[in-house]
């Protein structure tokens, strides 16, 4: 079949491999001038960084992938294991470092929280279970139709702590402020809030701290390349700075794509890796889909967004790891800033990725690439970029110099930030979101956008706003997901 793709954002790239793989004819239209979308990188002034994901979970969804086109993970990249996985820095002063070696994890927690050794063994225990009655039932499958809802083990639902928040279910497990922090802040991997989302999500940390978290020896963007050179290898066509304005329809049949140089392309099949409430409010004609449909695909809630600011320095600080978490001192205040009041936190956790501290082509010699990373809300009328996006940079600055980055500012060679408007802007993401939906519901699961349109016929969805969510191994699992369809549905 001839298949046209709207998008080179991981979604569409794995996509693109796995359908090729399959012998269909596949074209790949994107907007901007590379492919990988949010997973993308920025070079200026002998500095590095990727601009987006830093951390890599779950990689055997991505070894899957690889060897449904007949390679392997380890024939592409290099994968580095990171210990420590990430250093915790909290108000007081404290410090705790997550290693990827247990034994000197539990070293750490009976530093700073001997009264909860035994609970981070029992939560760990708590998430890997988790983990067993979600993954095949809620990642793994399509959940499409009938056949797939059959899978659900109904009583393993009951199972998957839904029915109450990720937060109280921490508070209800550790004594420590220093780990109920550290635990909640796994929620904010798919853009959501532990003071709202079921503790199912509690399974992230399984995720990462038994599964293990990677760096990819290059940079994160290193896998965008990679699958964009399996696409080609494998007949991919590429199209850049070819944005899609319409998704041309016949009797509710998706018919191909009309460009933004007016040029209509034919296909037999429509995937969409553009966001799934951007594609069904601006690329379906109005006739093609029902008001009410449109509506609908606009009232789902996206993840949060993010303010990235990029600071190439001329000097180390020897006490930052990869990974760095500088915490808020009040958890809840900021998430309620972020998810309910959609303003910029006063008080914000900061990330910093540092990955010149294990990539050291990545800044000059003596220098450090920080990539500084804020939880924002989603794009509403509720906050202004352009007025507030270069004082919030600097107040970022500051309270990193108060946290030990002494002087930071004083050594900034290159700076660059990226604001929600610039993620709408340059990817199309609903509202400016980094992960897709927002998974603040117990139904999260249920109601996120599937992917095969039930409106339309020969349309699919891949990405992180479509089942099932945001962050790289769901994205390339939603297509697998798409992939399947296309199979069950097409063939
Ligand atoms: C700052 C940041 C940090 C992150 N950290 C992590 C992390 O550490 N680990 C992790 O796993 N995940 C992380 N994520 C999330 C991860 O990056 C995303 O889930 C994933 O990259 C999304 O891929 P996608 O294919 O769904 O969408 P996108 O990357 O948004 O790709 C969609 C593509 O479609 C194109 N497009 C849209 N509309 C059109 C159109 N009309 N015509 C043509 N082209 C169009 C866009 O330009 C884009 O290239 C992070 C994201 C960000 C932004």
């Amino acid at each position: 079949m001839n298949i046209s793709i709207i998008g080179a954002g991981i979604g569409g790239l794995s996509s693109a491999c796995l359908l090729a793989a399959k012998g269909h004819k596949i074209e790949v239209f994107e907007k901007n001038e590379s492919a990988g979308g949010k997973m993308n990188e920025l070079k200026e002034d002998g500095f590095r960084f990727d601009t987006g994901p830093s951390l890599l979970t779950m990689p055997f969804v991505l070894q899957r992938l690889y060897e449904e086109c007949g390679t392997s993970l380890h024939a592409e990249l290099e994968l580095l294991p990171l210990d420590p996985i990430c250093t915790y820095f909290y108000q007081d002063g404290t410090t705790f470092t997550n290693y990827e070696d247990h034994k000197a994890t539990l070293k750490e927690i009976e530093r700073i929280a001997p009264e909860d050794l035994e609970a981070y063994e029992q939560f760990l225990g708590y998430a890997q279970a988790l983990y067993h009655r979600t993954a095949d039932a809620f990642i793994f499958n399509p959940l499409y139709d009938f056949s797939d809802f059959r899978q659900l083990n109904l009583l393993s639902f009951f199972g998957i702590d839904a029915f109450t928040t990720v937060s109280q279910r921490i508070d209800s497990m550790f004594t420590s402020s220093y780990l109920r922090q550290f635990f909640k802040r796994f929620t904010t991997y798919n853009g959501s809030s532990p003071y709202q989302a079921p503790a199912t999500l509690n399974v992230i940390p399984h995720v990462e701290i038994n599964l293990g978290g990677h760096y990819i020896k290059g940079g994160l963007y290193t896998l965008a390349e990679s699958l964009e050179a399996l696409a080609r290898s494998l007949g991919v066509n590429f199209h850049y700075g070819a944005g899609v304005t319409t998704i041309l329809t016949k009797n509710k049949k998706a018919q191909g794509l009309k460009l933004e140089n007016g040029e209509e392309i034919y296909s037999d099949l429509v995937l969409s890796n553009s966001d799934v409430t951007e594609t069904i409010t601006q690329l379906l004609p109005d006739e093609a889909i029902p008001t009410w449909r449109k509506q609908q695909a606009e009232s789902i809630e996206p993840s949060c967004s993010g303010f990235v600011l990029m600071l190439g320095i001329d000097r180390k600080y020897e006490h930052l790891s990869h990974h760095n978490i500088f915490f808020s001192e009040d958890y809840k205040t900021e998430f309620r800033q972020i998810f309910r009041e959609k303003v910029m936190p006063e008080d914000p956790t900061i990330y910093v990725a540092n990955t010149s501290h294990s990539d050291h082509s990545h800044a000059p010699e003596g220098g450090s690439n920080l990539f500084i990373l804020v939880n924002a809300p989603y794009l509403s009328d509720q906050y202004d970029w352009e007025t507030n996006k270069k004082a919030y940079g600097d107040n970022i600055i500051t309270e990193l110099e108060k946290r030990g980055l002494e002087n930071l500012s004083a050594h900034i060679q290159f700076r660059e930030n990226i604001t929600p408007e610039d993620f709408y802007e340059k990817y199309r993401s609903n509202k400016g979101s980094i992960y897709g939906t927002s998974s603040n519901s117990k139904f999260s699961a249920f109601i996120r956008p599937r992917n095969k349109s039930r409106n339309i016929e020969g349309l699919y969805f891949t990405g992180g706003s479509t089942h099932p969510g945001g962050g790289i191994p769901l994205v390339i699992q939603s297509a697998f997901n798409a992939a399947n369809l296309i199979e069950r549905y097409e063939e």
